[in-house]
């Protein structure tokens, strides 16, 4: 069986202790406040209004859309309510970019593991983490001199 990049309306669901779907009516781009909510035991309100003119790019990242708000957290989407608040600084509401065919990203990636699945919008111009930074760095760039030693006297 397939394992399917996830996306906020499977990822962000109502504790055990409530109906699946509880949370049914809720947007999909705004169960992120609650599901915050819950885990932090502390109210946050989805900020009013859009911020006109910002968007963020989508990206898969091991095996979820997230997208990456400018204060550094991130949070997993959905290209069904392609829109973004972040619940840790108040930013947003923004228009999420996905890419035209959603489907053919994911494809696209459904051959590696899931931890390994990783996927940029090739427009987005800042792409966080890419190239992973685990990559090997460029080998023009490096030395492969070994550092002269001290020797104590
Ligand atoms: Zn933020």
């Amino acid at each position: 069986m397939q394992i399917p990049v996830e996306r906020a309306e499977a990822f962000y669901l109502p504790p055990p202790s409530e109906p699946a779907e509880a949370w049914a009516l809720v947007p999909p781009a705004e169960r992120v406040f609650r599901w915050v909510e819950l885990r932090q035991q502390r109210r946050i309100t989805p900020p009013d209004g859009f911020l006109i003119g910002q968007r963020l790019y989508a990206r898969i990242n091991h095996n979820r859309w997230v997208a990456d708000c400018p204060c550094g957290s991130a949070q997993v989407v959905t290209p069904v309510d392609p829109r973004f608040a972040c619940t840790e600084c108040g930013y947003g509401w923004v228009t999420l970019i996905f890419p035209v065919d959603v489907d053919a990203a994911e494809a696209s990636v459904a051959e590696e593991l899931p931890h390994l699945r990783n996927w940029w919008h090739s427009d987005d111009p800042d792409p966080w983490g890419h190239p992973p930074s685990d990559a090997p760095a460029d080998p023009a760039t490096e030395s492969t001199a070994e550092p002269a030693r001290e020797v104590p006297q």
